[in-house]
């Protein structure tokens, strides 16, 4: 991608470099307890949160006009397949069984390390665009070294901030899916000891595991052990989907020291009541894809349940393949779905609720301070902190329509869409201004589709719509 920059970012003075940007007058939701919400200005300075509060002066900082916008934390994404993007749209009719046929168990051995490459790329800067600055990007395509570099590559020019969770191959889903014996492959040790050994940079390592539904438990306690001994957070896929008897792995890894602040759960949808109760007692986080697991029939999201035991709950877009990739809808679909299922408990009982059970804030508060918890992150992003880096997004809505500001937190989640997001910042970096990348369009765009038939073609299936 080259260095051109949007005319209009740059005469506003939000790319000078070392230059302070100051945003005014906005309404600012900083999940910040201590602070609260309020309508003042962030001081950006050195790519960290300087000071918040109401009439800051920074005489040489570049200001961005606050008025009528709404700041909140940049979007953390805490999980998502950004290698799927180049063949966006192709499942989104399909059931759990044909996406294990035709993505793990076909289109992923004919992916080479460029298609990794323009895929999480492309997926990257549709995140940002989208108000994410935070991604898991959980990749389970890795064939060889080069597939991961790839990646790797791709993450660190999109300048998202990303855990790179590092998976295995996508080259034969009954080697590595079906109760898989073969250990994680040991290409991550190399990651480790050279291109991603900070955890202090933008792209950290994180594992990404089959987990106990998917390898056997021996492999998976070795997984874990391995992820540890690097030092780095694991996630995992775990009781998503009814297959046969229901197998409790997850208190059984609980049983024997598995799970941790550093695992992170994935779905949960059959976890029992005391299964969740023992993730979040070991510090466990668990994610919750609400889109797909209503469409692929994982179960339940388990958003009210988690909610209940006091667990941190961060929301995921899960298969771009599938669904949406934005959190405006995650967010949405995770809120109306539990308030449907407690509508639903209340009729079964003859009654009405009183009051409804999960707020807009609260699922915002998932959709930021949670998910930067569940990466570990959250002493430097997650909320509008001073000294925090300055992850941050700012919404405004169009002047012909009627405000939504009643309640910016209301605004955000009930009327909020990719495009209403007009600023990006990612450690005081703009990446988007006034509505429009600040970078020209990487030329990948264009390879994009047609990698996306080759692998579809070559994997023999096309999306059901074009049968
Ligand atoms: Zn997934």
């Amino acid at each position: 991608m080259s260095e051109i920059i949007s005319e209009t970012a740059q005469e506003a003075g939000v790319l000078d470099r070392g230059r302070p940007i100051l945003i005014r007058k906005a309404h600012l939701i900083t999940m910040d307890d201590r602070i609260g919400d309020l309508l003042g200005d962030v001081l950006v300075k050195d790519g960290k949160i300087a000071e918040v509060g109401r009439e800051l002066v920074c005489e040489s900082a570049a200001v961005i006009d606050g008025t009528d916008r709404v700041v909140i934390p940049g979007f953390v994404n805490s999980h998502i397949h950004l290698w799927q993007t180049v063949i966006k749209g192709c499942a989104g009719d399909w059931s759990f069984g044909e996406y294990l046929q035709h993505i793990l168990g076909a289109a992923g051995k004919h992916y080479r390390p460029e298609d990794v490459r323009v895929a999480t790329l492309l997926g990257a800067l549709e995140q940002i665009d989208a108000g994410v600055t935070t991604v898991y990007d959980w990749s389970h395509v890795l064939n060889t070294p080069d597939h991961a570099d790839g990646a790797i590559d791709a993450l660190e020019q999109s300048g998202i901030r990303a855990v790179f969770g590092h998976g295995t191959p996508g080259d034969d889903v009954v080697k590595w899916w079906f109760q898989s014996r073969e250990g994680h492959p040991q290409d991550i040790v190399r990651i480790r000891k050279t291109r991603l050994a900070s955890d202090q940079a933008l792209v950290t390592l994180g594992m990404s595991l089959r987990g106990p539904d998917y390898a056997a438990a021996e492999i998976n306690r070795a997984d874990i052990e391995l992820a540890r001994s690097l030092g780095i957070m694991s996630s995992m896929h775990l009781a998503a989907g009814v297959f046969g008897e229901y197998l409790p792995h997850c208190r059984a890894m609980g049983a024997a020291g598995l799970l941790g602040p550093d695992i992170n759960l994935v779905h949960c949808n059959r976890l029992t009541d005391d299964e969740i109760a023992m993730a979040i007692d070991q510090g466990a986080s668990i994610s919750v894809t609400p889109e797909v697991e209503m469409q692929m029939g994982h179960g339940l999201p388990v958003t009210g349940r988690v909610q209940a035991a006091g667990g941190r709950i961060t929301l995921g877009t899960d298969v771009v393949s599938s669904v949406s990739a934005d959190m405006f809808s995650q967010m949405r679909f995770a809120v109306q779905s539990q308030r449907m299922l407690e509508n639903s408990k209340a009729h079964e009982l003859g009654r009405m609720l009183d009051r409804l059970p999960i707020s807009a804030r609260d699922v915002l508060n998932c959709a930021t301070l949670q998910g930067a918890e569940s990466l570990g992150m959250a002493t430097r992003i997650g909320s509008i902190t001073p000294s925090k880096d300055a992850d941050l997004t700012i919404l405004s809505w169009p002047p012909h329509q009627a405000s939504p500001l009643a309640d910016p937190v209301q605004a955000v989640v009930f009327h909020g869409s990719v495009a209403n997001v007009e600023t990006v910042m990612i450690g005081g970096r703009v990446h988007k201004f006034r509505h429009r990348p600040v970078g020209s369009a990487p030329a990948e765009g264009r390879q994009a589709a047609q990698i996306g038939m080759r692998i579809m073609a070559a994997a023999g299936f096309q999306p059901a719509s074009r049968v």
